[in-house]
Parts: structure tokens; C-alpha cells; sequence
């Protein structure tokens, strides 16, 4: 599902980011991208993303080149996936049922299947009675929880994920992870970024660990560190 060969990432200040990275990510699987801050994690997610282009290498996703898309593609290629961030980026002046209709809205879907599909994603994600809420009246976890229901409302297979506990106390981070868990489940792809130990030592998926921008360990139901700290 996604196939990174050999990418390299310098931003325009001249900062290497990332090393010749090579990595290959099967569809329905976990992956956790571990590793010191500045290590690249951000960067490879928001380069799977299409956010920017990398300095060299190859990016496939669903089999399509990303680093080769043309404006338009590019637009198409971003909704078809879900992306949560560590700062959830909702809309403050809009309703929760709002924020996650405006993701089906851009790839114009119709009034009516907004309106059944939004309340069964608020459902999902345990917010069902909060649609009329605005972002400012949720708990962190709830307005996360907003985010994840925007992330899935166009049934992503791919869903990145950069921090999305970030912001979070322990207890309700593992809620938003047992909550990506069930979406990985149900057949979608999740890429997430994360320094969070803890998460990732009980969650047992896939660990890539990132050191100076170069893969420095890959492992099937991974640990955070083989290192105590
Ligand atoms: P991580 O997510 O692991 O903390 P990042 O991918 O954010 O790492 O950063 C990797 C390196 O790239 C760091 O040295 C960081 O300072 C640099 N970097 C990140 N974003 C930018 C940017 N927009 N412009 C210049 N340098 C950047």
C-alpha cells in the first residue's frame, strides 16, 4: 500500500531531514514511527501525506507515484486519506456534526448522505448527543475523537496520524488508541508518528524507530526502546 524507496528530505534552509529512507507498509497494517524529536517522523508522515515533495526517491501509495501528481491529483489524492494531528485543527465556529460534514462536503457527497453518515461516525467515536457542540466545549479526548470521525467519514484505507496523543493525558490517549485500533480492524491502514513509550509498548504492532533521518530498526510487535530509560 505504501512503498518509500530511497527518499531523501532537505528542506529549502538546508536541514536533512531524512537520509534514504526505504520502507514498505502492507495494507491493514499499524505501523508506529518511533524515534527522538527531530528524528523525521513528522516529515516522512507529511511526506506520505503529499504535503511537500521530497528531495529525491520514490513515494508510491495505492500503487500511484505521489512525488508525480499532478495539482489536481494531488487535491484528489489528500482526500482519500484521513490525517489526524496532534493539534486537532477543528473549526472553532462550527458545530461538531459541522466539522466532520465539511470532509465529505469537498468530495461532494450529497445533503442526505451527509446527514446519515456524519451521525453514524459520531456514534463510532463515542460522541453521539455532542453534534450540536462547538470544538471549545469538548474535552481534548472528545474534540481528538471529533478529529478521528472526520478522518474515517470518507472511509479512508489509509489513515496517517502525526502526535494525535500528543495533547492528551495517559488515560484518554489509550482511549483515542483503542478507538485507531478498532478503525485498523476494520480494514484500514494506520501510519502513526508518536514519542509516547507507553502507547506503543502496549499496543505490540509494528515499530520503525527513525534516528538522524535513517530507519534504525523495524520490527513486527515492537517496543518503544530495547533500551530501559
Ligand atoms: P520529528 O517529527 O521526529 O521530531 P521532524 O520531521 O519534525 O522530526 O524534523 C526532522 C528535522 O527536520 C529536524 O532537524 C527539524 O528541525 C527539521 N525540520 C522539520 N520541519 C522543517 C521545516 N519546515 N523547515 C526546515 N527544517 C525542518
Amino acid at each position: 500500500m505504501i512503498e518509500v524507496q530511497h527518499v531523501k528530505m532537505v528542506y529549502p534552509n538546508g536541514v536533512g531531514a531524512l537520509n534514504d529512507i526505504s520502507v514498505s507498509i502492507e495494507q491493514s497494517e499499524f505501523v508506529f514511527i518511533v524515534g527522538a524529536s527531530g528524528a523525521g517522523k513528522s516529515t516522512l508522515i507529511r511526506l506520505i501525506g503529499r504535503e511537500f515533495l521530497p528531495s529525491s526517491g520514490s513515494i508510491r501509495v495505492f500503487g500511484k507515484e505521489i512525488t508525480r501528481l499532478r495539482r489536481r491529483e494531488v487535491s484528489m489524492f489528500r482526500r482519500s486519506i484521513g490525517v489526524v494531528f496532534q493539534d486537532f485543527r477543528l473549526l472553532d465556529n462550527h458545530s461538531i456534526f459541522d466539522n466532520v460534514a465539511f470532509a465529505m462536503q469537498v468530495v461532494g457527497a450529497t445533503p442526505r448522505e451527509v446527514r446519515r453518515r456524519v451521525p453514524e461516525s459520531l456514534e463510532m467515536v463515542g460522541l453521539t448527543g455532542k453534534a450540536k457542540m462547538k470544538p471549545h466545549e469538548l474535552s481534548g479526548g472528545e474534540q481528538q475523537r471529533v478529529c478521528l470521525a472526520r478522518a474515517i467519514i470518507n472511509q479512508p484505507s489509509l489513515i496517517i496520524a502525526d502526535e494525535p496523543t500528543g495533547n492528551l493525558d495517559p488515560k484518554t490517549s489509550m482511549e483515542i488508541m483503542e478507538l485507531l485500533r478498532t478503525i485498523n480492524i476494520r480494514g484500514t491502514t494506520v501510519m502513526m508518528a508518536t514519542h509516547d513509550s507507553e502507547i506503543v509498548n502496549k499496543m505490540k504492532q509494528r515499530v520503525i524507530r527513525l534516528a538522524d533521518g535513517k530507519i534504525e530498526r523495524d520490527e513486527q510487535r515492537g517496543v518503544y526502546s530495547h533500551y530501559a530509560h
